[in-house]
């Protein structure tokens, strides 16, 4: 198998290892600045190729997959970050080729790599791939290749005309010692108030479910799961989450779980330390007399 490595970035040594396992002299293509291929030729890759890009990585998703095609590569390699994330997609859709992440292993044309936000692990047979993976640390091997340049064309009607920073996040949930969590369980923006009056008394933040996020309620950093944060508090109490995957893989870490809800079957309760089968119209006000 070829394998390629599609970069913007120079840390890239998780990327050269997992293509290893199916090509000793894996190719990096360096998309950008001529400093990150002088680095990327240091790291041990058996050729570097650059291409000088201007304007959003993505726009060269065609001119990338006509490459990488004429070479043969059975393999494309990317790491996460946001702009080869949407890079990837292009790609895969350009090569026809499944798009795959979390990759753990590849051995024997056999990949095994994490679903469900990394909950669970499945093995695919591969013989053509994108691959979306956590790029790893910088490598320096020592010595280093000669860097080849090669001029690649930007697909028209693609470019950036604007860009700001996004507004900053009005908590950072990774390190929130506890955790007051409202679902749709909460019939309106109103009642938040009194959540907000419980996670006050308990010393915790609060977040939310991502619906709870898409009514506008609560902004998206609040959000705990696959599309939101993963959380590692002491005490996670859920009010009215009912505990969808999508949801419950953001909580794995936590310490003590504690959820309210009126549905007995709620998945959530397969996961908690301590359960309410209750409203949290009710519970959350008696909640807040026993703290008071
Ligand atoms: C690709 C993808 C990614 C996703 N990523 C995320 C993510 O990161 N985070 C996330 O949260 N979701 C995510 N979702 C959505 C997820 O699948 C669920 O739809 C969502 O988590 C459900 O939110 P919820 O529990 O608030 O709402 P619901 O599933 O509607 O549950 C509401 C719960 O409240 C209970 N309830 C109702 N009234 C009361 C009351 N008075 N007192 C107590 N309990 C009450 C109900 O019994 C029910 O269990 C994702 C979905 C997809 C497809």
């Amino acid at each position: 198998m070829k394998a390629w490595i599609v970069t913007t970035s120079a840390a890239i040594g998780s990327l050269i290892d997992l293509a290893r396992e199916v090509d000793p002299e894996p190719v990096a293509l360096v998309l950008g600045a001529a400093s990150v291929a002088d680095a990327v030729a240091r790291s041990g890759v058996g050729r570097v190729v650059w291409a000088e890009t201007s304007g959003p990585v993505e726009a060269y998703r065609g001119a990338v997959a006509s490459l990488v095609a004429e070479a043969g590569a059975d393999l494309v390699l990317v790491p996460a970050s946001d702009a080869e994330r949407a890079l990837a997609g292009g790609l895969a859709v350009a090569l026809d080729a499944p798009l795959l992440t979390l990759p753990i292993g590849l051995k024997n044309g056999l990949m095994t790599h994490g679903v469900h936000g990394g909950i669970a692990e499945r093995t695919v047979a591969v013989e053509r791939a994108v691959l979306v993976a956590d790029g790893g640390g910088l490598v320096d091997s020592g010595t280093s290749v000669v860097v080849e340049r090669v001029v690649l064309a930007s697909a028209s009607g693609l470019e950036i005309v604007d860009s700001q920073p996004a507004p900053a996040a009005s908590v950072d949930l990774g390190t929130s010692r506890r955790i007051v969590a409202v679902g749709r369980g909460v019939r309106a923006a109103e009642d938040l108030a009194v959540i907000g009056d419980l996670a006050a008394r308990l010393g915790a933040d609060v977040a939310c479910s991502r619906p709870i996020s898409g009514l506008g309620w609560l902004p998206h950093d609040r959000v705990i799961g696959l599309t939101g944060r993963r959380v590692a508090p002491e005490l996670y109490v859920a009010l009215g989450v009912s505990g969808q995957l999508q949801h419950v893989v953001g909580v794995r870490s936590s310490g003590v779980v504690v959820a309210v809800n009126t549905d007995a079957a709620s998945p959530l309760f397969g996961e908690v330390d301590y359960g309410v089968v209750g409203d949290l119209y009710e519970i959350v006000p008696a909640l807040i007399r026993a703290l008071s």
